[in-house]
């Protein structure tokens, strides 16, 4: 996974440019890199880490160019550079090639070769994408990889002329802004505000679109079916500040807790959340349902997104330590407590429902915000091996088996059909293969 943002200034654009894209933060933590276009000429850097702790803007303050890439990654090193008969560009990828190991055999045969330090059993997702682009140019060369590969994408290309950017199905926000002085493409409206851009509306799922200092233009337009919207984004991926396909992110979570309030009441003291992707579920039920929201967990504020880490160990370490309970709050008390989501459920098991219990929760009930997952996501999100999945790996065949597991006193999922609503999406145009729906 990762967020970019790439913009065309009048004025020098590094400062908004790093400071956009350390909005997208949440996108990835691995890796993140800026280029700029000036007097003809391309310059970038990346670094592994996190953007505000690698770069220092008073020193990238001196850094001219009117045209410039943002990215942050949770996957690959970004962005990737290419040369090709087509010119120089830098890609920056937010997507994934599920069929990437017969993509890297077809390059082969067609007598592409791979140099860098890779491994040859594995060539990045953005290192295959780039030599599709390389070879057959920016707009011809999107339109090729929406043919060639599963999978989905958004992706921008910074080149001399300009930012090329495209989206695939739907699954992979896009959005376009402006001000009087800019026009940007971004993964998410979140980074907009504090640089004084307006939403000016999404990139349509298979559009390619250019950015200079002309403004906006749609250089093509492909066919691409199913058209599915990444239903996961408003879930828990997005951060709740950022508007997505014409969505807020907060008042879909908000819409789904009043739902679950309804559907799943409870004679409850409090209403709390998982921070902090489940605040909106927690504020929506609350109000629903007239109980009083208190916060019982702190998000420690340096702590790193525990889906964005590496190995499942370090992601379950990275979960408690983020966590610290009010335990003042919590004794005696029966308590909602809304989350995102339960991928994995060991957080849940192993962490929270035992530090509440421990601090004295007379009762707990989950209620989670999207329906329990079931499968695998292809497209890089929640989990790639659907053994991993709690349902799956315990072998469960209903929601009370997930109860009685991560020892709650009750627990209620959001339906399919609760997601379109929340996002006044038909249900055919939601991705919901995660769900096992397709
Ligand atoms: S399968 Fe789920 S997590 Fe993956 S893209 Fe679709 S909605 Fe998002």
């Amino acid at each position: 996974m990762s967020g970019f943002l790439g913009i065309y200034s009048k004025e020098h654009c590094i400062r908004d440019l790093v400071w956009g894209t350390s909005y997208l933060q949440h996108r990835g933590q691995k890796y993140c890199g800026w280029a700029v276009v000036h007097n003809g000429k391309m310059s970038y850097d990346h670094h592994k880490g996190k953007l505000r702790e690698k770069f220092n803007f008073d020193q990238l303050k001196s850094i001219e160019g009117h045209l410039g890439l943002g990215v942050v990654s949770s996957g690959d090193r970004q962005p990737v550079s290419e040369l090709s008969k087509y010119g120089e560009f830098l890609l920056a990828y937010d997507g994934n090639v599920m069929s990437a190991g017969e993509l890297k055999e077809e390059l082969l045969r067609e007598g592409h070769s791979f140099t860098g330090h890779y491994d040859p059993t594995y060539i990045p997702d953005i290192v295959l994408v780039g030599k599709i682009l390389a070879l057959n140019g920016p707009v011809d060369g999107i339109e090729q990889l929406s043919r060639r590969i599963s999978g989905d994408y958004s992706l921008a290309l910074l080149t001399k002329g300009g930012i090329i950017a495209a989206r695939g199905w739907g699954r992979k926000p896009l959005i376009l802004g402006r001000n009087e002085d800019s026009w940007v493409v971004c993964s998410e409206s979140c980074a907009f505000p504090n640089l004084d851009i307006e939403i000016v509306r999404d990139v349509r799922p298979g559009e390619i679109v250019l950015i200079n200092e002309k403004g906006f233009e749609t250089v093509k337009q492909l066919e691409v079916k199913p058209v599915k919207y990444g239903t996961f984004e408003w879930v828990y991926t997005a951060n709740a500040a950022s508007i997505i396909d014409g969505v807020s992110v907060e008042q879909f979570r908000n819409t789904i807790g009043a739902i679950l309030a309804e559907r799943y009441p409870v004679e409850a003291d409090l209403v709390s959340e998982i921070p902090n992707s489940g605040i909106g579920y927690a504020l929506g039920y609350a109000r629903a349902a007239g109980i009083p929201h208190t916060r019982i967990f702190v998000k420690y504020d340096y702590a790193d997104r525990s889906f964005t880490q590496g190995t499942k160990e370090e992601r379950e370490e990275e979960a408690r330590r983020k966590l610290i309970p009010l335990t003042s709050l919590i004794k005696g008390k029966k308590i909602v407590i809304t989350d995102d989501s339960i991928v994995r459920g060991t957080q849940t098991k192993e962490s929270h429902v035992p530090r509440l219990k421990s601090a004295g929760a007379r009762e707990v009930h989950a209620r989670i915000g999207c329906p329990l997952l079931r499968d695998k996501c292809g497209y890089g999100k929640t989990t790639k091996e659907k053994k991993e999945i709690l349902f799956v790996r315990m072998g469960m065949s209903n929601e009370d088996d997930v109860r009685k597991f991560l020892g709650l006193d009750s627990v209620g999922f959001a339906l399919p059909e609760d997601l379109a609503e929340a996002s006044g999406k038909p249900l055919e145009e939601l991705c919901l293969s995660c769900w096992g729906i397709s």
